[in-house]
């Protein structure tokens, strides 16, 4: 089955065009700057070039015609008709607690999608974007949708629930969905395939670590607890955002420098994480590791904030796992960073773990980084959320459900 994957952003638009049984990419692409006058474009089939131009993308309706005739054309393309598209996936950030597995877009779910916007006021509208753009040139091709939030739905009411009045909960809704879920899963799948363990028989921390980052206990293939809460503004230190704080510091700071709750709550999410606590010197933990090795006090006060509060989940999440078989970084940090991985693993000795440190300065793609006699391993796995998407969305079609499927 060959499906379209849509991961849409506000000005950006990521696609996949995979079949699914081989899981073989066939093209990749990219859409920059969508609204914008400096439009790009990005296609790479596999095996051909990178194929790259500046186009005008007004919106994302423009963004999915070009990448549709480019699928089609004649010297890089790789269908000659729509319909050999089988269906597209459509990576949707929020499903509320409704959603717990891939979805056909009927009307109805657009409309669900459309009300959730309110959790997600940032991504939610601009996946229907997407959306409805691939329903104007597909409009006999199925649509799916994949919610990032139902990879969590297994959590416990205990772990879902906050100790605020239950009210609030029955009338709002509030409580824990968590995020990444594409991810997590993709990860713990991967990670139960290089433990020789079956999926529905492992215990695994997923560290997604990233701009944005969450992590997850993960117990026989099932989230039964996830960083990430009401919205993705909880959790552990991220690039730009707070974690967990105590909430009567908003309170503070709205009194003492006199903003509004909205300016407070954009401090919270663009001002804070490792850019706010290395005093606005960078959110990008490339350059502040630049400066921790050169000893720098703003970076090694924020690496080592960031490296502890990630450290006090992990030790969490193997307690409510009562023990973990494995603990697997994923995402542009989690992947890419030796340094953060060692500062983390340096405080995980009491649990039996044992960072391989030179398979952790080398690690490229898959890979052992704990040492052969730790009790817990240690792995890194490269994440792809746009190939989980393309699974769901093939397991939709096909009827098959559960993750039985891959063990
Ligand atoms: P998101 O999808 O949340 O935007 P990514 O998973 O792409 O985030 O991760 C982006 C972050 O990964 C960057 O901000 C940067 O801090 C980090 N990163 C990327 N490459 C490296 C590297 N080689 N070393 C350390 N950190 C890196």
């Amino acid at each position: 089955m060959k499906v379209l994957v849509i991961n849409c952003g506000s000005s950006s638009l990521k696609f996949r065009f995979i079949e699914t049984e081989s899981e073989t990419v066939i093209v990749k692409g990219l859409c920059e700057r969508i609204g914008t006058d400096g439009g790009h474009f990005i296609y790479q089939k596999t095996g051909d070039e990178k194929q790259e131009k500046d186009v005008y993308l007004p919106d994302h309706d423009e963004a999915v015609r070009v990448i549709i005739s480019e699928l089609k054309d004649e010297k890089h393309g790789v269908i000659s008709d729509i319909s050999e598209i089988d269906a597209v996936g459509h990576r949707i950030v929020h499903g509320g607690d409704k959603y717990a597995k891939p979805e056909y877009i009927t009307p109805e779910v657009l409309q669900d999608i459309e009300k959730l916007s309110a959790l997600a006021p940032i991504h939610n509208p601009v996946n229907i974007m997407g959306i409805k753009a691939c329903m104007h040139f597909m409009p006999n091709t199925r649509m799916v949708g994949v919610f990032d939030t139902a990879y969590h739905h297994s959590l416990p009411e205990y772990a879902y629930l906050y100790g605020i009045p239950y009210e609030y909960y029955k009338k709002y809704k509030i409580r824990r969905y968590g995020f990444h879920g594409m991810s997590h899963r993709y990860v713990a799948l991967a990670t139960a395939r290089l433990l020789k363990k079956r999926y529905h028989d492992s215990k695994i921390v997923v560290c997604h670590l990233g701009n944005g980052a969450s992590i997850t206990a993960v117990e026989n293939g099932r989230s039964i607890d996830t960083s990430m809460g009401y919205t993705p503004l909880e959790g552990i230190i991220m690039g730009t955002r707070c974690g967990s704080i105590d909430p009567e510091i908003i309170n503070v700071i709205a009194n003492k420098d006199n903003k509004s709750l909205k300016e407070v709550m954009a401090v919270l999410n663009n001002k804070s994480g490792v850019y706010g606590l290395s005093d606005f010197m960078s959110a990008d933990i490339r350059d502040l590791s630049a400066e921790y090795e050169k000893g720098n006090e703003d970076a090694v006060r924020a690496l080592t904030t960031y490296a502890y509060s990630i450290v006090k989940y992990i030790g969490a999440y193997v307690t409510v796992l009562n023990g973990a078989d494995a603990i697997s970084f994923t995402a542009g940090v989690g992947e890419n960073s030796a340094l953060v991985r060692k500062l983390v693993c340096s405080k995980l000795g009491y649990l039996g773990v044992q960072l391989d440190e030179k398979a952790n300065e080398t690690a490229r793609g898959e890979t052992l980084i704990s040492t052969a006699d730790s009790k817990i391993k240690v792995f890194v796995v490269p994440t792809d959320e746009e190939m989980s998407i393309a699974r769901q969305t093939s397991e939709l079609l096909f009827q098959k459900f559960g993750d039985e499927i891959y063990d």
